[in-house]
């Protein structure tokens, strides 16, 4: 392989003497990081490691799977911090990952039809993968007054609206992601029965901990005179709001990718707002919050973050923690 210098000195752009200092320490660069995260993955793929290499595509299973795994298992998120789930692409890497892995753990709804193909085409011996959507009790996605009608739904659809999409959101239910927890601690102890023990032991402890996280839920959330949120965004939150017996308004189904929403769209829900002086509306994480932008300007309502922990800013940050904030953000709304 040519070092960066020597495909710089190639190239005709080598001429340009700014560009001359600057690119080799760029190119440098970029080498240095690509080598960083590739030994990273590659340590951890090793095959003569003495504990299982668990990739997860999304945020929910990786910091499940760490959870259960801690010490006995090296566990990987695809998705880098940051990055827009619905609209990643993998790298060569991360296909190379997924047919590495003893554990491998996704969404298993419509954005991961890309993961399916791999799976289908490869044979890989003693792999275990664990769907979230398939592990979980499951609601479909439906279309409330309002939202917006070009979405992804009413391409689904059609014109009788006979065909119904599984809502793959499963882990914004605390009930769900126990569910999810105990599928990768039973994966877990599939590839490595030497550590089952370790593995069922961290599992009961952290599920406790969502049980609680759900019981706070119900508690709060019962106590709380309106019953309705009114998010100004994608929505993926149908299995959070059918959980604790609150209704919802929003301007997509799911994670519709459609991100134009109908001007009357926006007027339904402002009217919602105004009739019902809702004082929060919400947006979710990494959203443009164009659309809370507009209601809150015509509404007065304050905009407040619901995080559908698809993927976070920092993988040091915990399910349990941003669902505890979602706690407080929702107690404010239903006051
Ligand atoms: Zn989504």
């Amino acid at each position: 392989m040519n070092s960066p210098e020597t495909v710089l000195k190639n190239s005709k752009r080598a001429n340009n003497s700014i560009m001359t200092k600057v690119l080799p320490l760029a190119a440098a660069l970029l080498l240095m990081l690509i080598l960083c995260s590739c030994d990273d993955a590659s340590t951890l793929m090793r095959e003569d490691n003495e504990y299982p290499l668990v990739v997860s595509t999304i945020f929910p299973g990786y910091d499940f799977a760490r959870s259960i795994g801690d010490e006995k298992a090296g566990v990987i998120q695809l998705l880098p911090p940051g990055a827009e789930s619905h609209t990643y692409e993998p790298t060569p890497q991360d296909m190379m990952l997924v047919k590495k892995c003893d554990v491998f753990i996704y969404a298993g709804g419509e954005s991961d039809t890309w993961i399916e193909e791999i799976l289908s085409e490869d044979d890989a011996q003693g792999r275990v993968v664990v769907s979230m959507t398939e592990v979980s009790d499951t609601l479909v996605e439906e279309e409330k007054e309002g939202m917006h009608e070009g979405g992804v739904l009413s391409d689904l659809f059609g014109e009788d609206g006979e065909e119904e999409e599984t809502d793959e959101h499963t882990w914004t239910s605390p009930k769900n992601a126990v569910r999810i927890c105990d599928a990768i601690c039973d994966a877990l102890c599939e590839v490595s029965p030497e550590n089952a023990g370790y593995y069922k032991d961290n599992c009961g402890k952290y599920t406790g901990q969502l049980k609680k996280l759900d019981q706070r839920f119900s508690d709060t959330i019962s106590k709380c005179p309106r019953k309705c949120i009114v998010v100004a965004d994608r929505f993926p939150f149908r299995y959070l709001v059918n959980d604790y017996g609150l209704d919802y308004r929003a301007a997509f189904p799911g994670c519709a990718d459609n991100a134009e929403v109908a001007a009357d769209s926006i007027v339904t829900m402002c009217d919602y707002v105004k009739d019902n002086n809702i004082p929060v509306i919400f947006t979710i994480e990494f959203s443009s919050g164009r659309i809370a932008d507009c209601v809150a300007e015509v509404t007065g309502a304050k905009i407040m973050t619901l995080h559908s922990c698809h993927n976070v800013s920092s993988t040091d940050e915990k399910y349990i923690d941003i669902m505890e904030q979602n706690l407080i953000n929702l107690s404010e709304a239903l006051k």
